[in-house]
């Protein structure tokens, strides 16, 4: 499904990244860990392509995504979606808009512009909310609402894109654990249920021995795990 090989990004004198290789073979939730620095967030962004990798090759489903252009690269996007630590909503923006702006590659910006969107794209984002058990806050400015529900709310513009894999970037280190426990929650059920593939970086190995199938670590910007939690204790 996925294939990342020999992935390797430079700033300057600093390699972020450096020869990463893995690949995913069928949806699997999987946890990125490591400390700061350790490039994990820098991977996510190259596998969406918000930033380039110097060198390697990125294939999903075959098709090489490091050479998309245009609206092919765009609709890359959509198919591979991505949340942030800082949730990066509009924060004046009601709720619904917000989620709607995930369909932003699909209707263009007029849609946005002028807030006209069709009435089953309304529809959607409303069941998508009601399944994060957040549709009540659909008519709320987005700075209005906890910081749990706003990463709902982040992942519910994720949702919209009918995304294979959500690439999460931090996803609850700006959290408290209850929000934490909400928002992690989320991410798995949407890997059980719809069969999407979850890629989270983490901060800690507690909560990726409690979500994850999978895990990979980075030190370095190297890969130098890669193997279920149980086999992480002994390795680590
Ligand atoms: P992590 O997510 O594991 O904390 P990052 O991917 O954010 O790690 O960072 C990996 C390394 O790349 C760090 O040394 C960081 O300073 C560097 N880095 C990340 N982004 C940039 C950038 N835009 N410009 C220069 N250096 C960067
Ligand atoms: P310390 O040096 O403080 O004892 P480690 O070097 O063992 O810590 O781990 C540092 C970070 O690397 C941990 O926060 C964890 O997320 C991650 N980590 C732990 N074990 C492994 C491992 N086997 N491979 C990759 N990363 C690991």
């Amino acid at each position: 499904m996925i294939s990342v090989e020999g992935v390797t990004k430079v700033f300057g004198r600093n390699t972020a990244v450096d020869n990463a290789t893995f690949s995913v073979e069928r949806p699997g939730m999987i946890g990125i860990i490591g400390r700061s620095g350790a490039g994990k967030s820098t991977f996510l962004r190259m596998m969406n392509r918000l930033t380039d990798a110097t060198e390697g090759r990125l294939l999903f489903e075959g098709r090489d995504v490091l050479a998309l252009k245009g609206a092919e690269k765009r609709a890359w996007q959509s198919q591979c979606a991505m949340i942030f630590q800082q949730f990066n909503l509009v924060p004046r923006m009601d709720v619904v808009s917000n989620v709607l702006h995930g369909l932003l590659n699909r209707r263009g910006t007029m849609a946005t512009m002028f807030n006209l969107w069709p009435a089953a794209d309304i529809n959607r984002a409303i069941d998508i909310l009601d399944r994060l058990g957040i549709a009540e806050q659909a008519p709320k400015r987005a700075e209005a609402l906890s910081g749990g529900q706003q990463q709902r709310v982040a992942i519910a513009r994720a949702l919209m894109q009918d995304p294979k894999v959500i690439l999460a970037d931090e996803p609850i280190a700006s959290l408290d654990p209850m929000n934490a426990q909400v928002v992690m929650d989320a991410l798995r059920r949407i890997h059980d249920e719809d069969g999407r593939t979850v890629i989270a970086n983490l901060h800690t190995l507690d909560t990726a021995r409690r979500y994850c199938d999978r895990v990979i670590g980075m030190r370095g910007g190297r890969i130098v795990f890669d193997g279920t939690p149980d086999l992480l204790t002994t390795a680590a």
